[in-house]
């Protein structure tokens, strides 16, 4: 099979200049439509339409919005678009695994446009979309790639949607479109974009607003359906915020825990050093959607010689005492730069036995998408320029990866 880079050189959708209604709140669309002058007793009808067309749809013109009035489309089309966040490069791995560098819109006049990743992982029963939150992230993690991204910026909610509208434009995902062939896609189901994980590049607790009107947007029944279920944010552990997203937005919660000890921990995740471990295991226990059907998460990369000792283990298994979890132990990926190496097989696997001995089924999340970069960690926007040395590093690791 091969490898197949694309640079993307798509036309540029009618409309792109002009500010794009796709990623709005139903809120955010009633004040769009107030602005062009439809009169409020009409707008929540209006509003209804749009949605309908753009989350079930996936409307890409007003045009095609048969049910809306001529004159209202015609009304609609000279003040705003459609537009998704521009692709500038599109990957597809040997797995099935997908990768896109998004281009976003400068939130101000004369700003460097910011670009972010979407990774979707596909699998025989599912499809799993990673989204961004955040340009980059302010949490420096020892062993993580993005947190040397200098540039920062939160994500709105319209640009974390835009990943979900440009994904399932690519793959043909709306009713009626010719779906994407390839190997490694779903073959169960009518849907090729099952579940969100809020696992790409930044800290989603510290884009809050963004995030939690993002997944309103996402579980509403009458547009993308993504039930609150299949939705995961993963956190270092802001722990004022899980109870928060708990009480008032209740997705599914994952926690990079990476260490057992708070020594450790503060190195490998330094927010440990504000939110250590205990007040984190107090915020998952008492974490509101949290119950035996409904686990939370907790990551664990595994770094060689670092966390991956079987008193480790046994020391994860007793920290979890009492909290309903899940494991999903993380083989690290490497990049360039980095001072740690991925624990041994053996290792790996002398550690997961004692983890599935204690109860937890299957913790080992397989390395996906490895030959185009797209693994755990290894998110970086082109907009941070990478010397000739690292962009060197980077081919020859994704050429040893194939
Ligand atoms: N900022 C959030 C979400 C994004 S990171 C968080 O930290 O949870 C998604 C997961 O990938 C986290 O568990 C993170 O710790 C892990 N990760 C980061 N760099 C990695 C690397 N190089 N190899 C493996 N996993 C990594
Ligand atoms: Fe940020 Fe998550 Fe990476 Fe830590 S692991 S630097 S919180 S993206």
């Amino acid at each position: 099979m091969t490898r197949m880079i694309e640079e993307f050189s798509a036309p540029v959708p009618a409309g792109a200049a002009l500010p794009s209604l796709a990623g709005l709140s139903r809120e955010k669309l009633n004040l769009a439509l107030g602005a062009i002058g439809v009169p409020e007793r009409e707008r929540r009808m209006r509003v209804n339409q749009l949605w309908h067309w753009i989350y079930l749809r996936g409307a890409t013109t007003f045009e095609e919005m048969t049910n809306v009035s001529k004159h209202l489309r015609a009304r609609l089309a000279e003040s705003y678009g459609l537009a998704r966040p521009e692709i500038v490069v599109e990957q597809v791995s040997q797995d099935g695994t997908r990768k896109w560098l998004l281009r976003l819109p400068a939130e101000t006049p004369g700003e460097r446009p910011h670009e972010v990743e979407a990774v979707y992982i596909p699998e025989r029963d599912r499809g799993t979309l990673c989204v961004s939150s955040q340009v980059g992230c302010t949490l420096n993690c020892s062993f993580c790639h993005t947190g040397t991204q200098r540039l920062v910026r939160n994500l709105t909610a319209a640009e974390i949607i835009g990943q979900v509208l440009v994904a399932r434009d690519r793959l043909g995902d709306y009713p009626g479109q010719e779906r994407a062939v390839g190997p490694g896609l779903p073959t169960e189901g009518d849907r090729l974009v099952t579940n969100i994980v809020f696992m790409g590049m930044g800290e989603p607790l510290y884009a809050y607003d963004s995030v939690a009107e993002a997944i309103e947007i996402l579980a509403d029944g009458d547009g993308l359906g993504l039930g609150k279920r299949r939705i995961t944010v993963s956190t270092s552990g802001v722990v004022p915020e899980i109870e928060r997203l708990g009480r008032d937005v209740g997705p599914m919660l994952a926690i990079s825990l990476h260490a057992v000890r708070d020594d450790l921990r503060d190195v490998l995740v330094p927010i440990n050093k504000k939110y250590p471990i205990a007040q984190l295991m107090e915020a998952c226990r008492t974490y509101p959607p949290a119950s035996n059907a409904k686990r939370i998460t907790f990551e664990y990369v595994m770094l060689k010689g670092v966390n991956d000792s079987p008193a480790d283990a046994r020391a994860l298994v007793k920290l979890l005492e009492g909290v309903p979890a899940k494991i999903n132990l993380i083989p690290f990926n490497p990049w360039p730069g980095t001072k740690y190496e991925c624990s041994d097989w053996e290792t790996i696997e002398r550690f997961s036995d004692i983890v599935f001995r204690a109860g937890y089924a299957s913790p080992v999340r397989t390395p996906r998408g490895r030959d185009i970069l797209a693994a755990c960690g290894q998110l970086k926007s082109e907009t941070e320029k990478l010397s000739a040395r690292e962009r060197l590093a980077l081919r020859a690791m994704a050429a040893a990866a194939e």
